[in-house]
């Protein structure tokens, strides 16, 4: 039988196997190398069942993984969920004010992963004028899917579904944007699973990856997770945020340096689009933002 694991606790991992959830011990052979876990949350696999139990005795080559600093050992990477398709980076329109430079932080780091990004803006109810819509329209002219949702009203939430759907999903934004109203809109048996496995481990933080996959009844999974640390920027080279900005990256080599960061160099593409309006200066402001926080955290 095939599955997806949804959470790790310790000593037994929780495997979906088509919306049953079974618990499962690791076998033996898979377990040779004792620094890394063989498993983790997102792995597809499969188990075999014997008398009352379930063992996974395969796993699936990972197509990425999102890792962070183990606890306890800065140096050593720990994989806190496999295979995550897409990123959808929740903001709001109102209270708390739409912040584009948060929204492209998110965005940064999505790219950065290789999944597929997408934005929702969350409480237009209270937005009546849609001041929203210039910053929706810069995203979506980058490529980028912009929902626009009401969860306390279900505006969009289908869409929401419909992006969801069939694929491995994390949800970031700030707290107060709405992201548990909106899982809750979405299924009203999310919200309720939400931070269930948190609670039931307890402070189980070092031995668990302590994120877990809820399952959509229409396909696919919400990644729960307590904090959004783990999809920060961390380690990103200041050189790479050009590359993972679409509209700079597509100037890249018109700069009259080639490894113009697009700050004081003259001759630059970049700032040239910036004043000619074609690049939002908001955006370039987030990416100057980015590699000043980049030079903080590496001083
Ligand atoms: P989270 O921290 O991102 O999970 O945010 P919550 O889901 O806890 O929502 C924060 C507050 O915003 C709560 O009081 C919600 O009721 C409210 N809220 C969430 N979504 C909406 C919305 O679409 N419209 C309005 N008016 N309020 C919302
Ligand atoms: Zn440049």
């Amino acid at each position: 039988m095939n599955g997806v694991v949804l959470s790790d606790l310790g000593n037994r991992l929780v495997v979906d196997v088509d919306g049953d959830e079974v618990s499962c011990v690791v076998r033996k052979s898979l377990r040779r190398d004792k620094r890394r876990k063989a498993v983790v949350v997102g792995d597809r696999v499969t188990i075999e069942r014997s008398g009352d139990g379930a063992a996974i005795v395969a796993v699936e080559e990972r197509h990425n993984s999102i890792s962070r600093r183990a606890p306890g050992n800065k140096h050593r990477e720990q994989i806190i969920v496999a295979n995550l398709d897409a990123v959808l980076v929740v903001a709001s329109a109102k209270s708390p004010d739409l912040v584009p430079g948060i929204i492209d932080r998110f965005l940064v780091a999505a790219e950065s992963r290789e999944v597929e990004p997408a934005i929702a803006i969350n409480k237009i109810d209270l937005d009546p004028d849609a001041g929203y819509q210039g910053v929706a329209d810069v995203y979506r002219g980058l490529g980028y899917t912009v929902l626009e949702t009401s969860a306390t009203e279900g505006t969009g939430v289908q869409d929401a579904r419909d992006f969801l759907a069939g694929k491995t999903t994390a949800m970031l934004g700030h707290s107060g944007v709405g992201k548990s109203a909106l899982a809750n809109a979405l299924d009203h048996a999310l919200e309720l699973r939400i931070g269930e496995v948190h609670k039931g481990t307890g402070l189980g933080m070092h031995t668990t990856s302590h994120v877990s996959l809820l399952r959509l009844p229409w396909g696919g999974y919400l990644v729960d997770t307590p904090g959004i640390r783990e999809f920060g920027l961390w380690r990103m080279d200041l050189s790479e945020v050009r590359f993972r900005f679409r509209e700079i990256e597509a100037r890249q080599g018109d700069c009259r340096f080639n490894d113009c960061l697009h700050e004081r160099e003259p001759d630059c593409a970049v700032k040239q689009a910036v004043d000619a309006g074609e690049i939002a200066g908001w955006r370039y402001e987030s990416y100057q933002r980015i590699l000043a926080s980049l030079r903080d955290a590496a001083s």
